[in-house]
């Protein structure tokens, strides 16, 4: 069956029969909600790069910070971290070489909500995004604009370009065509920073994604999110994923629950995906099935050839993570895989890595 001939009847068939499937088997979706009354709270979901992040952010719940407060917190760990290539300092830059930054906030409480995109030099995006949110009666600032109102607050500009996050930008340029200027340096695979960058994200792949989005409730419920990100790396200069998008990258209601995606930002654009999330979890599923739930409705919307394999699936990854005001997480994905896990940490408990749940099996290359 070609990507042409596939209805659009067959399509949902397909899914549904893999959700099916996906729902049974394996220990990625085994994980099944707990009654509400054993849930601990505070409690904190978040990408799998935010393991060190939700234990941050429940320790600050704890303490009493509110859960968005806590979430910020959390997030500036891989904000700061070099390490993270995907996210805030040494994260991949643009086509043109410059370290772009989108990020979001939101309160469940309150319904406030705040964001930056395209902002440069700023470390830490995500703690502008809640000063958009609450020191002005706006939601979205971008570009120079951001830049302005962050020196405004005392923001301090710094260079995001570490050396590895250039050599692996310089390699994918002179790599990315064999008709443009540009050569690649054969002694360039050998280089460290190269090497670590093929060992983390192999060498198929040169646009890893990455992202962190980190969920949180409170001891009684409250709920707050973040998402930070350097976004698609080599993106079109001024491009704006679907991470500071208020519905998109992160959504919370206070009285519902709270989630997020990482992946690919333009397919959750277009299906509004945490937002999705939320309104299947008002409607009384799981976080998990709520994910799920929304992610089968990102895979109906896929409709364009170029985004689609020969059975018409996605092809791009596409991540969801969530908490429901009582505490229950969840997370899903579309495709399985090795990095399909998200992280989650309970009062007095250790953070811990879980399997998310899938759509599709990717059998390994
Ligand atoms: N969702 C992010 C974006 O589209 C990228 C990612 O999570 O990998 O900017």
């Amino acid at each position: 069956m070609t990507d042409k001939t596939i209805t659009r009847r067959e399509l949902i068939a397909t899914t549904a029969k893999v959700a099916a499937v996906a729902a049974t088997v394996g220990p990625a979706v085994a994980q099944t909600a707990k009654p509400a009354g054993t849930l601990v709270r505070p409690v904190a979901v978040s990408s799998m790069n935010g393991l060190a992040a939700v234990k941050v952010a429940v320790e600050k719940m704890a303490a009493g910070v509110p859960p968005v407060d806590a979430a910020v917190a959390g997030v500036a760990l891989p904000e700061a971290d070099p390490d993270d290539v995907t996210v805030g300092y040494g994260g991949l830059p643009n086509e043109e070489g410059v370290v772009q930054l989108d990020a979001a906030v939101m309160d469940g409480g309150t319904m406030r909500a705040g964001a930056v995109a395209a902002l440069e030099r700023i470390k830490h995006p995500a703690q502008v995004a809640l000063d958009v949110m609450r020191r002005t009666n706006r939601v979205l600032l971008v570009g120079e604009g951001a830049l302005r109102f962050a020196r405004t607050h005392g923001f301090v500009e710094e260079n995001l370009l570490t050396d590895r996050s250039r050599k692996i930008w310089l390699y994918w340029k002179e790599n990315a065509s064999q008709r443009d200027d540009w050569l690649p340096d054969p002694r360039e695979v050998d280089d460290p920073d190269i090497q670590w960058f093929i060992k983390k994200y192999g060498d198929a792949i040169l646009r890893p994604s990455g992202t962190i989005h980190l969920s949180a409730c409170g001891p009684g419920g409250q709920l707050g999110c973040c998402t930070t990100t350097s976004g698609l790396a080599f993106k079109i200069p001024g491009r704006v994923g679907d991470s500071p998008l208020i519905g998109c990258g992160l959504y919370c209601d206070g009285e519902v629950g709270s989630a997020g995606g990482t992946g690919h930002g333009e397919s959750n654009i277009v299906s509004v995906g945490a937002h999705t999330v939320v309104e299947f979890m008002r409607q009384g599923k799981t976080p998990e099935a709520a994910c799920l739930a929304a992610l089968e409705r990102v895979v109906r919307n896929t409709k364009l050839d170029y985004l689609r394999d020969e059975k018409g699936r996605p092809k791009n990854n596409l991540l969801l993570y969530a908490v429901s005001h009582a505490g229950e997480v969840g997370s899903a994905a579309i495709w399985s895989g090795e990095r399909v896990k998200y992280a989650m940490c309970r009062a007095g408990s250790e953070p811990q890595l879980l399997d998310s749940a899938y759509l599709f099996h990717r059998d390994k290359a």
